[in-house]
């Protein structure tokens, strides 16, 4: 039987020269694979109960929606700016060059819910970072950040200590 890894292919230099793109299109194709890193991810969460699952734009979504209807959760995108039709809040995070914006919809998470944070991979940490903030801006209680990959060379996780970051696959 194939494992979870066989169904991530790595592309080089994209977006970037020197970024190893991880590609989750091939495990997307595939239904069997699909509900293989479904219920590697489902593993992760164990019994916790969660009220609602974030996923991050855009790959976050994938596995966001699944899980949710699986945990019986409600679904949340995190979007980039100007993306999301009612009010927001917003959170602002350092790139290499620049900054970077998402944003959630102000009555996505209602104070003290159990909340899931996730998305396909975790590099350097920014993103996933942002994303706590947003939660924790509505009061939401983070039980787990939980990523189909964290790339530990990049050391995302530190940036998200404080919570429990759970991955399928570590690089
Ligand atoms: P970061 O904020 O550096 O942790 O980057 C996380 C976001 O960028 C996630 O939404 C990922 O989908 C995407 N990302 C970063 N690095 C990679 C990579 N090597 N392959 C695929 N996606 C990546």
């Amino acid at each position: 039987m194939k494992t979870i890894e066989h169904y991530i292919r790595d592309i080089q230099d994209f977006p970037k020269p020197g970024i190893l793109f991880k590609d989750i299109a091939p495990l997307l194709q595939d239904p069997e694979a699909v509900e293989l890193c479904l219920n590697a991810l489902l593993d992760k969460i164990g019994d916790t109960k969660i009220d609602k699952v974030v996923g991050i734009e855009s790959r976050g979504f994938f596995f966001g929606t699944l899980l949710a209807q699986k945990l019986g959760a409600g679904f949340v995108p995190v979007r980039k700016p100007g993306k999301l039709p009612f009010k927001t809040i917003s959170e602002s995070y350092a790139l290499e060059y620049g900054t970077d914006t998402l944003e959630m919809h102000e009555d996505a998470i209602v104070k003290g819910e159990r909340v899931l944070i996730h998305d396909d991979v975790l590099a350097t940490g920014g993103t996933a970072e942002a994303v706590c903030k947003l939660v924790e801006k509505l009061e939401g209680n983070i039980v787990q950040c939980n990523f189909i990959m964290q790339l530990n060379f990049l050391n995302g996780k530190e940036k998200i200590s404080g919570y429990d970051v759970k991955s399928v696959l570590e690089y």
